[in-house]
């Protein structure tokens, strides 16, 4: 049942022990990059002094801008040529983030991806195929070298190309999959186009969702439609990519492998620590990573920490599914929403589709939400009436939660634009 029992049911005390270890190596080892070597000159941080875990409160945060400031060469801590491989964020504003690794990162990197699979009962024997992008993103070799080391026969698929994902898994009996959920969502209406349901026809038994949030309900929803157990997966290119969280078969928030990462949750607003329990911004140090070492990384991403011990025996803590990014969260005539609310609600409601998109607009001074929603092709045959019924339904809805009423538009399967990468949910036209 476990990859490293010892690791994975170490106790606290001990624990807290080797990130102390792991921390005083890891910032002498970032003080020898230009970055960090500036940054505690500067402000009089002294590596050696380090000598409990709150002392990491000593160290600035690290922002995505730093990086970007920084690019591409500025967090090295080792000479280039100790470097195998880069990989870089998938952010669409901006420079990418580019991180670099040495053999060493990638072993290490591997072991938690391998320890993450093998902990919702992938094996070897297993097929696993592989759908997402391969190449500068991380979801496609992170992954794969997870697989490999697990020993499982890996079908590197990449992204896209739905009918010949679908031709994969039958002619070679995949058994694990790692799939974009809004990827997955669509695949099924491909599914169903064809004929071919994958509970009968195929041999899946487990799905990694991950790289997106996606509501319980979007999860439901495929393991109801494929079949399988569907476990989230939640990673970022500068802490490695996926396998930094994962959830164990208990399914009630995602183990963070904190002999790797220590996990610190702010306030976005104060940069104070909030309590365990309670929602804040993810902040994450690597402790493992030679090449490139970040310390303090402001993620962005909005979660909590579970508190209490988990029932697999596991000691690392568990943090929620994730709510979204901070710079995702809509303002609207002054009420804050997060793309993800929408989906909870959409997803719930019986006759909406696989796809969804939110677009903003400014007209007069005033700000509007249009909430496209892709609903069965039943609902456009005959009689309209039952449509606009589902429309006032679904605008009901809508408003009782997020405290504002869109006008929403219900379209026909795969009237929407689709990514074959995340998906993009918000448009927003409105100018500043
Ligand atoms: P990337 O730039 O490809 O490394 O994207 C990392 C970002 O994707 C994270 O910071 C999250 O915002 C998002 N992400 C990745 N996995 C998940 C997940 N399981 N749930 C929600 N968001 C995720
Ligand atoms: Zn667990």
């Amino acid at each position: 049942m476990y990859w490293e029992k010892e690791i994975e049911t170490i106790s606290r005390k001990n624990l807290e022990a080797l990130q102390l270890e792991r921390l005083r190596k890891s910032v002498k080892n970032a003080s020898a990059s230009y970055h960090y070597k500036n940054l505690f000159e500067t402000i009089g941080v002294d590596p050696e002094k380090i000598s409990s875990l709150d002392d990491i409160k000593k160290i600035p945060f690290t922002n995505k801008e730093d990086l970007r400031e920084n690019w591409p060469y500025g967090f090295l801590a080792v000479s280039k040529d100790e470097l195998v491989r880069m990989h870089s964020s998938s952010g669409t504003t901006g420079r990418a983030t580019i991180i670099f690794h040495t053999q060493h990162d990638l072993d290490e990197w591997t072991n938690i991806v391998a320890r993450s699979m093998y902990m919702t009962g992938m094996r070897r024997g297993d097929v696993f195929q592989n759908m997402m992008t391969y190449g500068l993103f991380t979801g496609g070799l992170g992954f794969h070298y997870g697989a490999e080391k697990v020993g499982a026969l890996i079908i590197p698929a990449g992204s896209g190309n739905s009918k010949r994902q679908i031709q994969l898994m039958q002619d070679f009996q995949t058994t694990v999959i790692h799939i974009i959920p809004s990827y997955a969502l669509h695949l099924s209406t491909v599914f169903e186009e064809l004929g071919i349901d994958p509970r009968r026809d195929t041999n899946l038994g487990i799905a990694f969702l991950g790289a997106e949030p996606h509501s319980e309900k979007t999860r439901q929803k495929i393991e109801d439609f494929y079949g399988v157990n569907a476990f989230n997966s939640y990673g970022l290119s500068e802490m490695n990519g996926p396998g930094v969280s994962f959830e164990c078969q208990y399914k009630n928030g995602m183990h963070i492998w904190e002999d790797n990462y220590i996990v610190e949750i702010i306030d976005p607003d104060t940069l104070e620590p909030v309590p365990d329990g309670e929602e804040g911004e993810l902040v994450l140090t690597t402790l493992l990573r030679e090449g490139m070492p970040i310390l303090r990384y402001r993620t962005k991403d909005l979660t909590r920490i579970i508190p209490g011990p988990c029932e697999c025996g596991r000691t690392h803590r568990r943090i929620e599914r994730i709510k979204g990014r901070t710079d995702d969260m809509l303002v609207l005539k002054g009420v804050n929403i997060f793309p993800i609310q929408i989906e909870k609600i959409l997803m719930d409601i019986e006759g909406v589709g696989t796809n969804y998109q939110i677009i903003l607009e400014r007209k007069d001074y005033n700000d509007h939400m249009i909430v496209k929603v892709e609903v069965h092709k039943e609902f456009f045959s005959g009689d309209l009436k039952q449509l606009e019924t589902l429309r006032r339904a679904i605008t009901e809805e809508l408003k009782s939660d997020i405290l504002i009423t869109p006008r929403v538009e219900l379209v026909e399967p795969n009237a929407l634009p689709k990514s074959e990468g995340k998906a993009v949910r918000v448009i927003d036209n409105r100018e500043d």
